[in-house]
């Protein structure tokens, strides 16, 4: 096992080795999405950081546990303890239970990932089936004085925890600082201090998601439910812990308050956060409709788009820019991440064709180093990148007759590139998949003038039967004057 592995610790705000508290085993969390809407860029990005995370320690042979949850609970309008579930309030406004909403987003969010060649996770909890273990944590806060209860809810005291620990620590903010501002705002509310955050809701009226609890009907705060979840599958200290900088404060903030209040401990040995991405320089926000989901970008359907792109180039986009860094999404960027793919792409064609020399006249070994020192030095897939198109130049080289490599030498680059760019960059070479494409519709056609010809002769069995096939494959047959149209639903 290679570990020359250095990851960029958000707590101590430097690199650090990565020394796993239990080797060969990595427990990795990542928050997950809320489940009440189609996913967008800004879940794509998390995703995919994660996912490289997860392949690169596969690849360094570690045993990783990779917990990525649901949140299908708790998480209220603007992320604050007030308002309304978003879940809920989406299966108010379509008259549906708020289960269906979350099943029907879930598969979306499952179908989305698997477009984007993200590996599942090896478990995928959801916050609704965890209310127990939310609940035996908020007795644990409240019998070590770290929360009090108010009107039925339960709210964390940071004022009290402030004293013995340091609440801010992660994000930088200074609690004095805090209280100082907050404390004003109270007043009349049922908390101490604005700034202290819910443990327990007390359910309102309008509330649909509820349980019972020894404080009230109520439902558990969003913080909760991954200190709860995180503890339960990975045990009380996390190898890593990863999300989108969005969640730094309060959300794992939180998680570190809970857990000290709790345990007494850190939750956490590495803490990992990617940063944002912005779309023609703006942030993403409901009022500027910059919202574009990934269906919208694989299908082309947005008014910000001047074409379709496929999940690998959004894949690829994302994997050019450090997972640290800002990444700005525009028609331009996304056309040059999809024409660089394609020509790493067309050179790995080109590897099989070369003929060897007896000699290599470019020392290749040393793009091996270069490669590994690039995801060593905090998963830098920009540089891997940018190693990968040199030596995709070393290649069309080679090819055109101005440079030479040996047998063992074009293996070696066979290898690399399997390995950086398929294992490890997690990338699908589509071109080959259209392939597929184009047999699936071959196939279709040659299937539907089947079925006309039964329906001339009133073969009706027949015809119904090829249409009742093809429905439970989810594929819609539409009767049309012309003929037939077919459709994956
Ligand atoms: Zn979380």
């Amino acid at each position: 096992m290679s570990n020359n592995l250095q990851i960029y610790n958000t707590l101590s705000r430097s690199k650090e080795k990565f020394e796993p508290l239990n080797p060969p085993h990595v427990g990795m969390y990542v928050c997950g999405p809320t489940v009440y809407g189609d996913a967008h860029l800004g879940h794509a990005r998390p995703a995919i950081t994660f996912d490289i995370v997860f392949r690169y320690l596969l690849h360094l042979d570690y045993k990783v546990r990779y917990v990525r949850n649901i949140t299908d609970v708790g998480h209220l309008e603007n992320d604050a303890d007030e308002g309304e579930d978003k879940i809920a309030k989406k299966a108010r406004l379509e008259s549906l239970e708020p289960m269906e909403v979350v099943k029907y987003f879930t598969d979306r969010y499952h179908r989305n990932m698997d477009q984007l060649n993200v590996l599942h996770p090896s478990i995928e909890p959801t916050a609704s089936g965890h209310i127990i273990e939310q609940i035996e944590l908020i007795k644990t806060i409240l019998e070590n004085g770290y929360a009090y209860e108010s009107e039925g809810s339960v709210y964390f005291d940071v004022e009290k925890y402030g004293k013995d620990y340091e609440y801010g620590k992660l994000s930088g903010r200074k609690t004095d600082e805090l209280l100082e501002n907050t404390r004003v705002l109270s007043g009349q509310d049922e908390k101490k201090n604005s700034f202290d955050f819910a443990l327990w809701k007390k359910t309102d009226p309008q509330h649909i998601m509820h349980w019972p609890s020894p404080w009230s009907e109520g439902y558990p705060g969003w913080h909760l439910e991954c200190s709860a979840m995180g503890a339960k599958y990975l045990g009380e200290k996390i190898d890593i812990h990863g999300g989108g900088m969005d969640l730094l404060f309060p959300h794992h903030e939180s998680e570190i308050a809970q857990s000290n209040a709790s345990r007494g401990h850190d939750p956490v040995k590495y803490w990992m956060h990617n940063n944002m991405i912005t779309i023609d320089g703006q942030k993403m926000g409901k009022s500027l409709n910059n919202f574009i989901t990934l269906d919208e970008f694989f299908s082309g359907n947005h008014q910000l788009l001047d074409s379709a792109f496929s999940p690998m180039t959004i894949r690829f986009f994302i994997l050019q820019a450090h997972y640290r860094s800002t990444l700005d999404f525009s028609n331009e960027a996304l056309h040059a991440a999809e024409k660089g793919m394609n020509k790493l792409f067309n050179t790995i064609e080109i590897i099989s064709k070369i003929t060897p020399a007896e000699n290599s006249s470019i020392d290749i070994g040393k793009y091996k180093e270069k490669l590994y020192a690039a995801m060593d030095d905090d998963f830098n897939t920009p540089i891997a990148i940018s190693h990968l198109f040199e030596l995709s130049k070393v290649i069309n080289q080679a090819n055109d007759g101005k440079a030479s490599l040996s047998g063992e030498d074009i293996e070696l680059i066979e290898e690399l590139f399997n390995t950086f760019v398929f294992d490890i960059l997690g990338l699908v070479n589509e071109v080959e998949s259209t392939g597929d494409d184009k047999l699936v519709d071959e196939l279709m056609k040659t299937i539907l003038s089947i079925r006309q010809n039964a329906k001339q002769n009133k073969d009706w069995g027949t015809a119904d039967r090829i249409r009742d096939d093809l429905g439970k494959l989810n594929i819609k047959i539409k009767d049309t004057k012309d003929g037939a149209e077919w459709s994956i639903e």
